[in-house]
């Protein structure tokens, strides 16, 4: 069901619409705006029917509009994991909830038991196997990844893996295998990425994570013994810091923590203060 109250989020090559230097994660365009713009709002998908039963979400794939859009509406496409401040938990879940939504839509128009293609059905929530044969319904998908802050004594275990921005380290992090529990796949990641064993494993938090359409179960642990021994593949760097080394390495600029968004963040700033 549409009305005149409907809104979008739109979305172009994984990114947001929004005004950050104004505060504003993501324009809600209203459907006589996106129109104006020769946007079909019937295109788009709905973000959370119970919560936000008039809020959109649409991915704009032209080079040309997605220009226009940012000129129009004085805004640019961003990736909110690099909002500068914080997000309110409840703009997270439902950015979150829209990206990880048109992720899936576009990974799963083929159906990946007979290769045929899906039609969206259900508001978006559900795409069906148009092959009469097969008829396999398939609903939006999300992948456990667990993320964990180890300590020793008191001090802190901060890693660099390849693919991070210069100065940056971060707590370890990887995915769930099948077939296994959150606290065997945080063993078996601290094992392989750092050579640790672990005495203590308990729950932190987590956070959606869309990129593409994850889940970060986020964990503190205790190692029992100090003594590292790296991959050398997913982690070229890691070292124990005490948390006045955490201090005077922000500050000198030797060290940079990851985004002030992500639940990495959160997990290092807790250990501040509790080591
Ligand atoms: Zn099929």
């Amino acid at each position: 069901m549409t009305s005149c109250d409907d809104r979008t989020v739109v979305f172009h090559q994984g990114r947001v619409l929004s005004r950050p230097e104004r505060g504003e994660a993501a324009l809600e365009i209203t459907r006589s705006a996106l129109e104006a713009l020769g946007l079909r709002f019937d295109r788009s998908i709905p973000v959370d029917v119970n919560n936000a039963p008039h809020l959109f979400v649409q991915e704009v794939e032209d080079e040309y509009l997605a220009a226009q859009l940012e000129e129009h509406f004085s805004a640019r496409f961003q990736d909110f994991r690099r909002f500068p401040n914080r997000l309110d938990e409840r703009v997270w879940n439902r950015l979150s909830r829209a990206r990880a939504l048109l992720e899936w839509h576009r990974a799963y128009g083929y159906c990946p038991r007979c290769g045929s293609p899906t039609l969206a059905r259900s508001n978006g929530g559900e795409r069906d196997c148009t092959n009469p044969e097969c008829g396999t319904l398939h609903f939006p998908r999300t992948d456990a990844a667990i993320i964990v802050r180890v300590v020793h004594d008191d001090r802190c275990l901060l890693a660099r893996q390849p693919r991070f921005q210069p100065g940056v380290r971060s707590v370890l992090a990887g995915f769930l295998e099948p077939g296994e529990r959150l606290e065997g796949a945080v063993r078996r990641e601290v094992m392989e990425e750092v050579g640790l064993t672990l005495t203590t494993i308990d729950y932190f938090g987590s956070q959606p994570w869309p990129f593409p359409m994850n889940l970060m179960v986020g964990f503190t642990a205790a190692a029992k013994f100090p003594c590292l021994c790296l991959d050398g593949e997913e982690v070229e760097a890691a070292d124990w810091y005490t948390r006045e080394q955490v201090h005077d390495d922000l500050a000198s600029g030797a060290l940079v923590l990851p985004s002030t968004n992500s639940i990495s963040r959160r997990l290092i700033e807790s250990s501040l203060q509790d080591l």
